[in-house]
């Protein structure tokens, strides 16, 4: 098995999810008391959020990439970035780590192209949803996100940095995010992206007007098909690791 490196703490909750979805996915395709092989560098998230504050990309860049090459001298075979966010730096990160890098948005445009989905609403934080370098990428798989409105950006944004990545889930939120998919699914969007890691603390994706994609949940199954090889369907439907 080989040794997945994760760059986390952005936040910690979500970091948390990756750490179980991983490690139940590798039980249940090894079985028995198996585990994931797994090297954390879990970051003071209020050091990460100054600099998006700041508009400080490089600086951040330079973070997030001395943890990526921490990991791979510790013994990484791969790097993931813990956040759909900073994926914005994820060129330099990928660069300092010198280990292969597995990108949310790549894995997330798969998920959806194997579904024939090609115009998603993405729910995000402002800088995902309003920097250009997630679109860009998804448009480079021929999917063309869409955003909600300014006012619902602001809402969206707001209940991952005020509630969820503090741990906090209020009902109230959840309901507006179900409105949000609500309206665009009025406004011809195909499908859901959810763009940020935390989002899946507050709704599930089967649960929602559109059909939901969880960037969290893909891109923790992407990490075990690298430390495990991908999973083969046999032809009567039985799963078997290649
Ligand atoms: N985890 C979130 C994301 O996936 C937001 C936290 C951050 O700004 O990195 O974008």
């Amino acid at each position: 098995m080989k040794t997945i490196g994760l760059i986390g703490g952005m936040s910690w909750e979500s970091t948390a999810t990756y750490y179980r979805l991983i490690n139940e996915a590798v039980r249940a395709r090894r079985g028995g008391l198996a585990s994931a092989d797994i090297l954390l560098h879990s970051l003071d998230f209020s050091l990460v959020v100054d600099l998006q504050k700041a508009d400080r990309w490089t600086d951040a860049g330079i973070l997030l990439g001395t943890s990526g090459a921490g990991l791979a001298r510790a013994g990484a075979d791969c790097v993931l970035i813990c956040t759909n966010t900073m994926h914005l730096v994820s060129e330099p990160v990928a660069r300092m780590a010198g280990v292969p890098l597995i990108d949310i948005i790549d894995e997330t445009a798969k998920a959806l192209k194997t579904d024939g989905r090609r115009k998603p609403l993405l729910m995000a934080t402002r800088y995902t949803m309003e920097h250009g370098f997630y679109a860009e990428r998804m448009a480079a798989h021929g999917i063309h996100v869409e955003v909600p409105d300014a006012a619902d950006r602001t809402t969206v944004h707001d209940v991952i940095f005020e509630e969820l990545c503090r741990g906090v889930i209020r009902p109230s939120s959840r309901a507006t995010f179900e409105a949000i998919v609500e309206k665009a699914r009025g406004t011809g969007a195909d499908s859901v992206i959810l763009g940020c890691t935390e989002i899946s603390l507050l709704v599930s994706p089967d649960g929602l007007a559109l059909p939901g994609y969880d960037s969290t949940a893909i891109h923790a199954a992407a990490a075990v098909d690298f430390a495990l090889g991908p999973q083969v369907v046999a032809p009567k439907g039985d799963v078997q690791a290649a």
